[in-house]
C-alpha cells in the first residue's frame, strides 16, 4: 500500500468521512485511518432525525455507510489500524499505526470522543455481561428485565427511553437532582410509564456471579445505602477525547480537547482538526461533517 499521501484523516466518523469526501474530490491523494468501524459514534444511534437532507430520519449505521461510499467514490482510500502517534517533520508529518507508518503533507484530526467509565468495582469484570456504554447496541439483549442507566444528559436519557422498548423497568440513576438533558428528552422521559429516577444517587459497586445481579447505590446528601436488582446497567456519564497519541504534539484544553481556530487550524502548521475532539464543539454529527469540510478546504489552501 502507498505509504505517502497528501492528506492523511485520522479517524472515520463523520468529521473525518467528510473531510475525506472534500479532500478526495479536490483530488487531493488522500487516506482515512479510522481504528474501528467507519462511521464513528453515530453508527450506534438507532435513528437519527436531526440530519439534514433525512425527512424521514436515517439509521446512524446507514448514514455512517452512506458518508463512506460517497468519500469513496471520489477516491478516498481507507485502512482500519489505530494511530499510535504522529511525529512532526519539517516539510511532512510521520503518521504511527497499528498497521505501520504513514507520511503525510497535511494531517487532519477527527478521532472524536470514547465513553466515560464509572471505575467502581465490578464495572471491568461485567463489561458485556451486563455493563454496556451502548443501548442501541445491547437493549435487544434486556428483554422484560429490569436495567439501570446512570447518567442525566442527553446520551443517557436517550439510551433510557431506547431501553424502555425492552426492558420490564428502566432506573435512571443521576447523581443530582435534576436532569441535564434537553427539555424535550426530559418531557418524553417523565411521560414513559417504564422509567423511574433515582436523584443525587451514585453507584459504588456492580455484582454479579457470571452476569450482573444486582448494584449498590448510596444517596448523596444522606450517606443512604442501598441496593438494586437489575439484570443490565448503562453507563452514559460523558465523553473522555481521544487524544492521548497527541499529548506534547498539539495545544490541548485542560480537559483533552483539541484548540482550533474558525480554518479548524490547530497550533501546528499543517495539522487541522475537526468534529467532537474539538474544544467547543457542539457534538452534532452535523456540526463534525461542517467541521471536517472546513478542515479539508483549509488543508487544501495550506498545500497549495
Ligand atoms: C448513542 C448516540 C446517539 C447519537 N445520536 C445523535 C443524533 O441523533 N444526532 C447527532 O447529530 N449526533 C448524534 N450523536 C453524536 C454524534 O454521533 C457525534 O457527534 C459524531 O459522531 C461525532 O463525529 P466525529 O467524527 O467527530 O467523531 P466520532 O464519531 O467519535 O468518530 C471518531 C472515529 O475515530 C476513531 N478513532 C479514535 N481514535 C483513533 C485512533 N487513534 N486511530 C484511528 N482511529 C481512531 C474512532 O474509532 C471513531 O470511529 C450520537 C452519539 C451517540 C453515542
Amino acid at each position: 500500500m502507498n505509504k505517502e499521501y497528501e492528506v492523511v484523516i485520522i479517524g472515520g466518523g463523520p468529521a473525518g468521512l467528510t473531510a475525506g469526501l472534500y479532500s478526495s474530490r479536490a483530488r487531493l491523494n488522500s487516506l482515512l485511518i479510522e481504528k474501528g468501524m467507519v462511521g464513528g459514534q453515530i453508527v450506534t444511534a438507532e435513528r437519527v432525525d436531526n440530519y439534514p437532507g433525512f425527512p424521514e430520519g436515517i439509521s446512524g449505521f446507514e448514514l455512517g455507510q452512506l458518508m463512506h461510499q460517497q468519500a469513496t467514490k471520489y477516491g478516498l482510500k481507507t485502512i482500519i489500524a489505530e494511530v499510535t502517534g504522529i511525529e512532526l517533520g519539517e516539510e511532512q508529518k510521520g503518521v504511527q499505526t497499528t498497521e505501520g507508518n504513514f507520511v503525510a503533507k497535511a494531517v487532519i484530526i477527527a478521532s472524536g470522543s470514547e465513553r466515560l467509565k464509572l471505575g467502581i468495582p465490578g464495572e471491568e469484570k461485567f463489561t458485556g455481561k451486563g455493563v454496556s456504554y451502548c443501548a442501541t447496541c445491547d437493549a435487544a439483549f434486556f428483554r422484560e428485565v429490569p436495567v439501570a442507566v446512570v447518567g442525566g444528559g442527553d446520551a443517557a436519557i436517550t439510551e433510557a427511553l431506547h431501553l424502555a422498548k425492552f426492558a420490564s423497568k428502566v432506573m435512571v440513576i443521576h447523581r443530582r437532582d435534576q436532569l441535564r438533558a434537553s427539555r424535550i428528552l426530559q418531557e418524553k422521559s417523565f411521560s414513559e410509564p417504564k422509567i423511574e429516577f433515582l436523584w443525587n444517587t451514585v453507584v459504588d459497586q456492580i455484582e454479579g456471579e457470571d452476569l450482573v445481579e444486582r448494584i449498590k447505590l448510596h444517596e448523596v446528601k444522606m450517606g443512604e445505602k442501598s441496593a438494586l436488582n437489575v439484570a443490565g446497567i448503562f453507563i452514559s456519564i460523558g465523553l473522555k477525547p481521544n487524544t492521548d497519541y497527541l499529548k506534547g504534539i498539539l495545544p490541548l484544553d485542560p480537559a483533552g480537547y483539541i484548540i482550533t481556530n474558525d480554518k479548524m487550524e490547530t497550533g501546528v502548521p499543517g495539522i487541522f482538526a475537526a468534529g467532537d475532539i474539538c474544544h467547543d464543539s457542539a457534538r452534532q454529527a452535523i456540526t463534525a461533517a461542517g467541521d471536517g469540510a472546513t478542515a479539508a478546504i483549509y488543508a487544501e489552501e495550506f498545500l497549495s
